[in-house]
C-alpha cells in the first residue's frame, strides 16, 4: 500500500520564536506511529537547521525549493547538493506559487526535479490548474502537461510523490470536493500507468493540497486515490495538525 503522507508547508512566513512554537506543539503531538503516517514539515530555508535540530526525528523535512542544476554562481539560489549536506531530505519543487509568480515553466520544473532526485533527494512535485483552465475544460491537459515535463526527465520514481493542488483552492477556502480530488487523483493515477507503468502508477503517492483543514480532510482522506495532503495556511495552527495527520 501507499502510505499515507502529511506535508506542512509553511511558505514564507514565520519568525524564530513562531518556528520555534509550531515545533514545540508538533513534537508533543499525539498521531500514528511512522510506520502508519509520514509527516513533513517545510519552513524556509533560513530556519532549516533550527528545524531540524528542534523537531522529533519521526518527522522529516522539506526545503520549499532548490536551483535547477548545480550550485556555482547564482546569486541568492540555494542548490540541491546543500540541502543534502545539511541532511534535509525533502523539496517541494513547481509550487503554484512559484510558477505563477516566479515563472517556472515546466520544463524548469522538470529539470529541477530531475536534478533534486539525481542527489538524493525527494521531491514533493506539484501540479494543478488555475479556475480559468479548470472552467474553460482543460484541467486534465494542464496537469497532464505538467506531469509528463517531469516524467521524461527521469527514470526513477520510487523518490518522488506528486502533489495536486489546484490554484483556486490555494489559500481561498475553496477545498477541492472530494469528487474533485478524486477525479483528478485517478487522472493523474491513470496517466501514471499508460505513461509510465502500471508499478509506478500503484506505488506513487498523489497527495492533495488547496484549503485543508481538521474538518474538511476525512472526506478526502477516504478517496480511494487521495493518499496524502500537503496542507499550507493550517501547517502554520500546529495544535489542529493532530486531526490532519491522524488518519485512519
Ligand atoms: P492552503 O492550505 O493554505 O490552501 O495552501 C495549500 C498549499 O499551497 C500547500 O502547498
Amino acid at each position: 500500500g501507499r502510505k499515507f503522507f502529511v506535508g506542512g508547508n509553511w511558505k514564507c512566513n514565520g519568525t524564530i520564536e513562531e518556528v520555534k512554537k509550531i515545533v514545540t506543539t508538533l513534537n508533543e503531538a499525539e498521531v500514528p506511529s511512522e510506520d502508519v503516517v509520514e509527516v513533513v514539515v517545510s519552513p524556509p530555508y533560513v530556519f532549516l537547521s533550527m528545524v531540524k535540530s528542534l523537531l522529533r526525528n519521526d518527522f522529516s523535512i522539506a526545503a520549499q525549493n532548490c536551483w535547477v542544476r548545480k550550485g556555482g554562481a547564482f546569486t541568492g539560489e540555494v542548490s540541491a547538493e546543500m540541502l543534502v549536506n545539511l541532511g534535509i531530505p525533502w523539496v517541494i519543487l513547481g509550487h503554484s506559487e512559484r510558477r505563477l509568480l516566479l515563472n517556472e515553466s515546466n520544463e524548469i520544473v522538470g529539470d529541477k526535479t530531475a536534478y533534486a532526485l539525481s542527489q538524493g533527494l525527494n521531491v514533493i512535485a506539484c501540479v494543478g490548474e488555475t479556475f480559468e483552465q479548470r472552467e474553460s475544460g482543460s484541467t486534465l491537459a494542464v496537469v497532464a502537461a505538467q506531469t509528463k515535463a517531469i516524467a521524461e526527465r527521469l527514470s526513477i520514481w520510487s523518490n518522488i510523490v506528486l502533489a495536486y493542488e489546484p490554484v483556486w483552492a490555494i489559500g481561498t477556502g475553496k477545498v477541492a470536493t472530494p469528487s474533485q480530488a478524486q477525479d483528478v487523483h485517478s487522472e493523474l493515477r491513470k496517466w501514471l500507468h499508460d505513461n509510465i507503468g502500471a508499478e509506478v502508477a500503484a506505488s506513487t503517492r498523489i497527495i492533495y493540497g488547496g484549503s485543508v483543514n481538521g474538518a474538511n480532510c476525512k472526506e478526502l482522506a477516504a478517496q480511494p486515490d487521495v493518499d496524502g495532503f500537503l496542507v499550507g495556511g493550517a501547517s502554520l495552527k500546529p495544535v489542529k495538525v493532530p486531526a490532519i495527520i491522524d488518519y485512519p
